[in-house]
């Protein structure tokens, strides 16, 4: 079979906020002051806030869901992140924003609606901004205030989820507003 037979037709995408090299050093320097030892730590390459899943999306809509990216606004704003949360049902360990900045908010909804007209059902749910730190934590982890991390947030990114044996493997496809772009 040729490598061209071997791509596949889908993708598990999701938009997200992707966090500067200072979020990243906020975060880890927090990671370590709470000295968290259960479950499986999110790699540092790997965290991010979702902002809207989309799951298996055929190639022919990425076009499509780049052009909506297109098309949305977002203004500069700040999540600060105050909390430590831990979700019991999906067994993950997460800062958490009791804040939604109003540009962040609008964002979402914009995404959810233009991906509603591209056929997806996008979570009813409201969202709620949470940066995850550890996965299948089992064990109960009290939850508290925290010496607040703020993400200043400037650009949104589409991003590709590939798992191998190391677990989760993310890759940007795109980031906007195009007018900042640094990268895919
Ligand atoms: P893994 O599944 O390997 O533990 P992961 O959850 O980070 O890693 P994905 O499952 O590809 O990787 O998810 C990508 C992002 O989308 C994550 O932030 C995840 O929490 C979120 N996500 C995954 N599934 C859903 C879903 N059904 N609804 C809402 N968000 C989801
Ligand atoms: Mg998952």
């Amino acid at each position: 079979m040729s490598a061209e037979a071997n791509k596949p037709s889908k993708n598990r995408l999701f938009f997200a906020l992707w966090p500067d090299e200072a979020v990243i050093e906020a975060v880890e320097r927090m990671r370590g002051e709470l000295g968290l030892d259960q479950g499986r730590p999110v790699p540092q390459e790997n965290l991010h806030i979702t902002l809207l899943f989309l799951g298996d999306v055929p190639d022919e809509t990425l076009d499509d869901l780049k052009a909506l990216a297109d098309r949305l606004a977002l203004a500069s704003c700040e999540i600060v992140l105050d909390r430590l949360e831990h979700w019991v049902r999906p067994a993950v360990l997460c800062l958490t924003a009791s804040e939604v900045p109003e540009p962040v908010a609008e964002l979402v909804n914009q995404l959810k609606r233009g991906v509603r007209k591209l056929g997806f059902k996008p979570e009813k749910r409201p969202f709620r901004p949470h940066l995850t730190l550890a996965r299948k934590v089992r064990r109960r982890v009290g939850e508290r205030q925290i010496e607040p991390v703020r993400w200043p947030v400037r650009d949104f990114v589409l991003v590709k989820s590939d798992r191998d044996d190391q677990g989760s493997r993310y890759t940007i496809l795109g980031r906007w507003p195009r007018s900042r772009e640094a990268v895919p």
